[in-house]
């Protein structure tokens, strides 16, 4: 069986499994929604709704935050890891979009990804679950199911970004980055398996009777 016969049974797996997708980060607007993803860099979607849901009643646009100022932001968000280097990147990005982009996130990956601590997962997001734009946000979650399900050599996250967006139909990307999470979340975790468990993995690869490991991301 070859990755495009296994993209496919993973596709079909997932749909089933998962036929309706609920976005995990609460944001109430797109600027909120991409602060949330900033936020969300090595912290669970928990823990950053759990501070947010305190935060986006009062404080939704750039002007609220660049008035808060970087102190008070660092208070609203310190439950959160490394909640000085975000509570900077999210005062200086709230400055930008003020004075560069009529307080709007903008549409484009170029101009997202010149955001201050908007890296191109984070960029996708936004455009994904923000603007509906079909992109496919890869993090090592998403890396790690792909190589234990043989659709990418396993290299690093932009390779197997490339590598998921060839074998599986653009209109099922934006739905498919968050059924790849959640069945990681569910079943696929980070400690090692020996995919001969589950039906994703018996499904490709039927004859495979040992255990395997995979790279690490
Ligand atoms: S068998 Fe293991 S590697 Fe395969 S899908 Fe299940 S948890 Fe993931």
């Amino acid at each position: 069986m070859n990755e495009i016969q296994r993209a496919r049974i993973v596709l079909r797996i997932l749909n089933k499994k998962y036929p309706k997708i609920s976005v995990p980060l609460k944001s109430r607007n797109v600027f909120t929604l991409l602060i949330s993803v900033l936020l969300s860099a090595q912290c669970t979607d928990v823990n950053v709704n759990n501070v947010t849901k305190n935060i986006y009643p009062k404080y939704y646009k750039p002007q609220h935050f660049l008035k808060l100022g970087r102190k008070k932001i660092e208070n609203l968000i310190k439950k959160i890891g490394i909640f000085r280097v975000k509570a900077k990147s999210i005062y200086n990005l709230s400055k930008i979009l003020i004075d560069k982009h009529n307080s709007k996130v903008p549409k484009t990956f170029e101009e997202l990804e010149k955001l201050p601590g908007v890296g191109h997962k984070t960029a996708s997001v936004v455009m994904s679950q923000g603007f509906g734009y079909p992109a496919f946000p890869v993090d090592t979650h998403i890396h790690r199911l792909a190589q234990r399900w043989g659709l990418t050599n396993g290299k690093n996250v932009t390779q197997t970004e490339i590598d998921l967006k060839k074998l599986f139909p653009k209109k099922s990307w934006n739905n498919l980055h968050l059924q790849i999470i959640y069945y990681g979340r569910e079943y696929c975790k980070a400690r090692d398996c020996y995919g001969l468990t589950c039906k994703i993995c018996t499904s490709c690869y039927p004859s495979r009777k040992k255990p395997i490991k995979t790279k690490k991301a």
